[in-house]
């Protein structure tokens, strides 16, 4: 290795080491050279200083000024490829103190993650995307009235002492919240109502429905217990498209031309497993922890729900449901009970009817939602 670039002092080796150098002995870098053949600003060097991330070989008492030894160049060349993967500093703290093989599976780890991320932002882009096109369109275009025809029914199943679920639903929202917990009723009932409270009818749908999500949060972490909380899958209708907020493992559906598509993702520990490969679908329906949330309305710290838009179509049939009804049903029955009611009522009551034939071992919300022309535009 040679240093020979810019100004200064250089070394190129312990040949022609500049006599000043031999003060410090054992060949140390100033900051300037170590900066230049890391690839490490000066700047970025001290700070990785003070944070314990790369500390100098030698920093003189007096100046202050720092030494490194050239044997340092792996470490801090780690450290800078670490940066341009975007690890936070932390992390690469941790990653840079561990073993070879360890450390490999640590950078693993961490891109998954950001390859996770980086799929459910591109979900919510392509969401954005649409949504503001469609503000666009609605100035220009004559809007189509359309209307939402609903029904919900929570039951307390065959096996449960006390039903936890919640549903609620009106001509502009509609909801379903399945409480865990010593006070899982209270947490969604709770949720429901500060959600109903806090809507607003006037104004961006989506903004409205994730405000009323945040104080339905704030509502159930006043009362519940650390222990206890709720999950909280929500739709709100503008008259020209749907907003979404989701939380948990209860589930938003749709059934568009005779396709029932799954709109949400379940934050449960066995779909972190499916998502990195570790799992498959069909492996995760027996999984113990099958159940296990990662992320809920609860009493210990403020939720992060997802949230997405939908653009509306007359003939569209929205589903909302807790785990005791999607963990319980085969899809393939969802989907023909789903096809087959005509009116939302009885799509309701035969999907609990399926629920309770199937045993009903936990409590059920569900909650059918038609998107439908007003009765004089009707062919
Ligand atoms: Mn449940």
């Amino acid at each position: 290795l040679t240093f020979t670039k810019g100004e200064g002092p250089t070394w190129s080796g312990p040949g022609d080491r500049p006599a000043t150098r031999r003060i410090d002995g054992m060949g140390l870098l100033t900051i300037g050279e170590f900066a230049r053949a890391s690839g490490l600003s000066p700047k970025a060097l001290r700070l990785y200083d003070d944070l314990g991330l790369l500390e100098p070989a030698v920093v003189d008492q007096q100046s202050g000024y720092r030494r490194y030894r050239p044997g340092q160049l792996a470490h801090a060349q780690l450290v800078a490829w670490l940066r341009r993967l975007g690890m936070p500093l932390a992390r690469i703290k941790l990653v840079t103190s561990v073993s070879g093989a360890d450390a490999a599976r640590d950078v693993a780890d961490y891109w998954r993650q950001v390859e996770a991320d980086t799929s459910l932002r591109r979900q919510l882009a392509s969401t954005l995307v649409d949504h503001l096109s469609r503000k666009d369109q609605a100035m220009t275009d004559t809007p189509t009235p359309l209307l939402l025809r609903y029904a919900a029914r929570s039951d307390r199943g065959l096996v449960r002492d006390v039903n936890q679920d919640a549903v609620h639903s009106d001509g502009y929202l509609v909801a379903v919240a399945d409480g865990f917990g010593a006070n899982g009723d209270c947490a969604s009932a709770i949720a429901l109502e500060a959600l109903l409270e806090h809507r607003a009818t006037t104004g961006d749908v989506l903004n409205a429905l994730q405000n009323a999500a945040l104080r339905a949060d704030e509502a159930v972490r006043e009362v519940a217990a650390a222990d206890s909380g709720t999950t909280l899958t929500a739709l709100a209708w503008s008259g020209s498209e749907l907003a979404f907020v989701h939380i948990g493992d209860s589930r938003a559906y749709l059934l568009r031309h005779g396709v029932l598509v799954q709109l949400t993702h379940d934050h449960t520990v066995v779909q972190g497993l499916i998502d990195d490969g570790t799992l498959t679908a069909a492996e995760a329906e027996s999984h113990p922890q099958r159940a296990t949330l990662v992320r809920a309305i609860h009493g210990e710290q403020p939720a992060r729900p997802d949230s997405f838009v939908q653009d509306a179509q007359a003939g569209d049939r929205y589903l909302l449901s807790s785990d005791g009804l999607h963990g319980t049903l085969r899809d393939e029955v969802v989907h023909a009970v789903l096809a087959e009611q005509q009116n939302p009522q009885d799509a309701v009551d035969e999907l609990i009817r399926h629920v309770h034939t199937a045993g009903a071992p936990d409590n059920v919300a569900c909650a059918v939602a038609d998107i439908v022309e007003p009765v004089s535009r009707r062919k």
